[in-house]
């Protein structure tokens, strides 16, 4: 059996693809770009929504605002991470302060807020900083919570 998998480009378009292709860097199939950057992909509200509605990986998201401290040094972090998920999930990151629907439409109160969507629904939800071993085990904690 082929099993596909959808991930959305950097660029917006949806690839759908083998899952045995997870390991064998991808690319997007109209701008070439390796689907996996190894960097969080910054989205507006759209394209946030056109990410968590296909995609077949996890998607982890950073709400965050220019203006915040917190979501400054927590940045650095954000970005090591992304470079150790590699090809299991997806990050992204949303600027608030530059896309402000996306604040309403995820009824952010506070940032940096993180969520965690899988197969379009969300699993987890966290306000605040996190170092990078606690970011870690609660991605963790959240994929495996069956309820
Ligand atoms: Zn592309």
């Amino acid at each position: 059996m082929d099993q596909k998998i959808k991930l959305v480009c950097e660029c917006g378009t949806i690839n759908q693809f083998a899952v045995e292709k997870l390991d064998a860097t991808p690319k997007c199939g109209i701008c070439h770009q390796n689907l996996f950057s190894g960097k969080p992909i910054a989205v507006d509200s759209q394209r946030l929504i056109k990410h968590i509605e296909n995609s077949g990986l996890p998607v982890l998201i950073d709400f965050w605002a220019p203006w915040c401290g917190p979501c400054q040094s927590f940045a650095p972090i954000y970005e090591e991470f992304a470079t150790r998920a590699g090809n299991q999930l997806r990050l992204l990151k949303v600027d608030t302060e530059a896309s402000q629907q996306a604040g309403i439409d995820f009824n952010i109160r506070s940032i940096p807020t993180l969520s965690l969507f899988l197969n379009g629904e969300e699993k987890g939800r966290m306000s605040g900083a996190m170092a990078l071993p606690q970011l870690q085990q609660w991605v963790v904690q959240q994929l495996t919570n069956d309820d």
